[in-house]
């Protein structure tokens, strides 16, 4: 790593900031390992100045006025959408993305951004007039104080921006501790922020691992931690947050399966499968990594393969290619061990991406698409969570038993089901026990005015990301009972509770 190349700054009261660390990480692209920055893990002191500015910046801005903060979201989405390229661009090349998935990860962002931008109508509180004579009762929310967003490396724009909008357009200020591996799209959101006419103080960015995050999480003055990332590290968030009396949000990793009834299009379950198994390197927590398929439809497993085949991998600006390196080297071997656990346990690998190159790109971290059968439940392929682009088949004769061994499955992120009988898809969508379910869609993730509602051990806490329960989890709720005299008629004293 040469001394030349760019250091990452925090981002502290409106200041980009040096780290003093002495401890610092190659950010590399995925393509070819070159080193694109080095990033900090910033020091105890740099995370406390970064939580006492958002709490100093909090006293005012829980104070502005619903409107303004809705007019901040409005520059912001306008800016977002006119740099859409450039961050894109800059997404792709430190994760690995094609540059159409790129901006895919850019606009579901930005579509959050305007969902903020109803922060009037999603903060509404309640009011019942009379509730006893002549006593109204009324709710109203309230901002929380600093919130905390720490996310992970698959989604460097989304997932910053399912949380810090929200979150501030609430009345809140925001410390964001973003993957160390992708720092410079977070980085570059935070700019054009500031350029919309952030205040200073509104949204910190601190870089770092798990010391850093444990700051975060155990700190007297951070009431709200959101979490995205995987099961083991989701768990360990959800467990100290709470543990220190926090309101936690933690998503965490995913096994989703697409069940295959026989009357479904054959056509369009095969390019389906290939897009939402194969896309991003498998790298997005609603891919599909289990096809289900149901009775004679296991005979198109020979056309799944064909298709997953085809997809070309290829560098960030090749307009051909349909994904990308997985992020890392440790992310490689860990899928191609996986892959070769398959094979020991006795699975049919029929499409083999471990030794896979890509031309002009010897160095990447290219896993190709691969394809496995006589996978049974308890090896670790189906267990755990692969993370690459590793599609798994299982059969089964009934719609009963795919459910069944969907509900048996401990995760609860995404499914979907291809058919064209609506009572078959009114009984999935009704027993399958899975937070987003997808009819005739491989990849279900909802938009803005709803919320990504995981469930079992997808996710932790109670309120999800963005939606109404943005609102709910980024504020408290107060009710309040008022009652103003006509007259000074002395009513008397009640010493019970009941109102009259
Ligand atoms: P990760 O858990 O390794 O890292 C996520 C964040 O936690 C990063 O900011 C990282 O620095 C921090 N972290 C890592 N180890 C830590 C530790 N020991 N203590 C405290 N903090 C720690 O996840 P990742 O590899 O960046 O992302 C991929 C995972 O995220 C996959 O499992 C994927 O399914 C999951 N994911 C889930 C969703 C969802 O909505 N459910 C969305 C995107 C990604």
């Amino acid at each position: 790593m040469s001394e030349q190349t760019q250091k990452v700054p925090l981002l502290i009261n409106g200041e980009l900031i040096p780290s003093k660390t002495q401890q610092w990480l190659a950010v590399t692209n995925p393509a070819d390992q070159q080193v694109i920055a080095q990033v900090p893990l910033a020091t105890s002191q740099e995370v406390e100045d970064a939580i006492s500015s958002a709490k100093a910046a909090f006293e005012t801005w829980k104070d502005v006025p619903v409107g303004d903060r809705a007019r901040l979201m409005l520059r912001y989405q306008a800016l977002l959408k006119e740099h859409h390229d450039e961050l894109a661009r800059l997404l792709a090349q430190e994760t690995g993305k094609t540059f159409a998935d790129a901006k895919g990860d850019v606009w579901r962002g930005i579509e959050v951004v305007e969902h903020a931008c109803n922060i009037a109508s999603l903060s509404m509180g309640e009011i019942l007039e009379n509730v006893a004579n002549k006593i109204d009762c009324y709710s109203i929310t309230q901002p929380l104080g600093v919130c905390v967003g720490i996310t992970p490396f698959n989604f460097p724009a989304m997932i910053p921006l399912w949380m810090f909008p929200m979150a501030i357009a609430c009345g809140n200020t925001f410390v964001l501790k973003p993957s160390e591996q992708d720092p410079l799209t977070p980085m570059r959101l935070a700019a054009l922020f500031k350029e919309a006419g952030a205040p200073d103080g509104l949204l910190q960015i601190v870089h770092g691992g798990k010391e850093v995050v444990n700051q975060l999480l155990t700190h007297k003055d951070t009431p709200a931690i959101s979490f995205v990332g995987s099961v083991a590290v989701g768990e360990h968030i959800y467990r100290t947050g709470t543990d220190h009396l926090k309101r936690v949000q933690a998503f965490a990793g995913a096994k989703n399966h697409m069940v295959v009834m026989p009357d479904a299009s054959k056509n369009q379950v095969i390019n389906a499968i290939a897009g939402a198994s194969v896309g991003a390197a498998g790298q997005r927590c609603m891919a599909i990594s289990v096809v289900v398929l149901v009775g004679e439809t296991k005979h198109w497993v020979g056309e799944m393969r064909d298709a997953l085949a085809k997809v070309k991998p290829g560098v960030w600006d090749d307009p051909e290619a349909g994904y990308g390196p997985l992020i890392n080297p440790q992310a490689k071997q860990r899928v191609l061990n996986l892959i070769q656990e398959g094979k020991d346990a006795g699975a049919t690998c029929l499409l083999d991406g471990s030794n896979f190159e890509v031309a002009g790109y010897p160095d990447g971290n290219w896993v190709g698409p691969t394809l496995f059968t006589d996978v049974t439940r308890d090896m670790s392929i189906y267990q755990q969570e692969i993370f690459g682009p590793v599609l798994i088949v299982l059969e089964v004769d009934t719609l009963e038993q795919a459910i069944n061994l969907i509900n048996e499955n401990p995760y609860g992120n995404g499914t979907s089901i291809y058919t064209s009988s609506g009572a078959v898809a009114r009984k999935y969508q009704h027993e399958i026990k899975v937070g987003q379910v997808g009819i005739n869609v491989p990849v279900p993730v909802p938009l803005p005015m709803f919320s990504f509602t995981g469930w079992r051990k997808s996710f932790y806490g109670d309120q999800h990301a963005y939606g109404k329960q943005a609102v709910k989890f980024y504020t408290e709720t107060k009710t309040i009972t008022a009652r103003w005299f006509e007259d000074d008629i002395d009513t008397g004293v009640n010493t019970t509770i009941e109102l009259k």
